[in-house]
């Protein structure tokens, strides 16, 4: 065996969590995303996805992608810069930009991409490779949602420097809302530039769903403003959007849009049909606030700790591994997906069942989700009888 090889061997966590009958990742869903899935041919309630509209399904929006790809075809063979431009993605754009409030937008081929390649692109490194500009930024973390720690990270950085604070809009685990309106006190006090990460907010907060920026009114305040497709806009793909100015440097430097192909035209093609639906239904986004409600008052009366959570993700602390993993399992073979989410994505003793919701959900789901939850969460001792 090569050295990589006999290195690699050694990794067998996955298999110990799998005899244990509670291995939770990679689990098969052979039906389209919606609020009751096929898995192993059985039905199953899904409170584990992100597809916060419940759109992916939507007939218009699949029509739009099949047009699409009997139009421009199944890819684009190149970047954005050079042969994987088509109408649609500019069209898109325009839109994007329109939905946010901003002069510009750039669409970029995943939105794990957008974040690699705005971010060292505007604090100033374009000219190296992504690794080592990546070290060259110099990264200081502050707490959760913690102001006098954000505030004490900008004072240690040098004056006249580019400073970027980027945060979660909705904070994808905890669901709990960044506290805009302070940080862009903080950001004019220091001249700093904020860069909001919008992955879970597009579709939810503010007018029309456009966002953490648009929900406190300072969608001028906030510099850029980053989104994905993956999550409410049905898709896969993300966006950047900004003044023009910023987006034309992006555009010309970002390492992560120029040296990777572009998103497929039955993605650019759903999305301009998301955004659609978006406008001409807001009855989805007054629902998905409804169950929301529901759900969240309904856990915390059985006495759940689901901490500060404000939005479409419930998280419901567990604070014990195994319990989390076990919680999954039992909760599956009752006919229920949640997602466990465990350390690295969280601190190891904050582990977590992240309980999201769709517009399309219903609360008699949410009721049967509910039931089994208390149930299992007495006969693990997670809630009191
Ligand atoms: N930002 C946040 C906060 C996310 O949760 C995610 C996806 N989990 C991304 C960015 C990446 O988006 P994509 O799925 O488009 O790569």
């Amino acid at each position: 065996m090569r050295i990589l090889q006999r290195k690699l061997a050694h990794y067998t966590e996955p298999q110990k969590v799998e005899k244990m009958g509670i291995y939770p990742f990679f689990r098969m869903i052979e039906s389209d995303q919606d609020t009751v899935v096929t898995m192993n041919g059985r039905k199953v309630l899904m409170f584990g996805s992100n597809s916060y509209l419940g759109l992916t399904n939507h007939p218009k929006i699949k029509e739009a992608a099949i047009k699409a790809t009997e139009k421009y075809g199944t890819g684009c063979a190149g970047s954005r810069f050079l042969n994987g431009t088509l109408d649609i993605h500019i069209e898109l754009e325009n839109k994007l930009a329109e939905f946010v409030g901003k002069q510009s937008a750039l669409v970029y081929s995943t939105g794990f991409q957008v974040n690699l390649g705005v971010i060292p692109t505007v604090t100033g490194h374009a000219s190296i490779i992504e690794a080592t500009r990546l070290s060259f930024a110099k990264v200081l973390k502050f707490r959760h949602n913690d102001m006098h720690s954000l505030e004490s990270v900008l004072k240690k950085c040098e004056p006249g420097r580019i400073k970027l604070i980027v945060v979660d809009g909705v904070f994808s685990m905890d669901g709990d809302i960044a506290k805009l309106p302070e940080i862009v006190k903080l950001a004019e006090k220091y001249e700093a530039t904020i860069m909001v990460d919008d992955a879970h907010s597009i579709g939810v907060l503010g007018h029309h769903g456009a966002g953490t920026a648009s929900h406190f009114g300072l969608t001028d305040k906030v510099d850029l403003i980053m989104g994905t497709f993956s999550k409410s806009l049905a898709a896969l793909g993300g966006f950047i959007a900004s003044d023009f100015e910023t987006i034309n440097y992006i555009k010309h430097h970002s390492r992560t849009l120029i040296f990777s192909a572009s998103a497929t035209p039955a993605s650019a093609a759903a999305v301009i049909a998301a955004l659609e639906i978006i406008r001409d239904e807001p009855e989805r986004i007054e629902h998905l606030w409804d169950v929301t409600h529901y759900a969240i008052d309904n856990f915390r009366r059985l006495g759940f700790d689901i901490g500060n959570t404000v939005t479409p993700i419930i998280p419901l602390y567990i604070r014990d591994k195994l319990k989390t993993l076990t919680i999954t399992r039992m909760l599956l073979d009752e006919g229920v997906f949640v997602n466990p989410v465990v350390a690295p994505a969280v601190d190891k003793d904050n582990t977590l069942i992240r309980f999201s919701l769709m517009a399309t959900h219903t609360k008699e789901q949410v009721d049967v989700a509910l039931e089994k939850f208390e149930k299992l969460g007495k006969k693990l001792h997670i809630i009191s009888k």
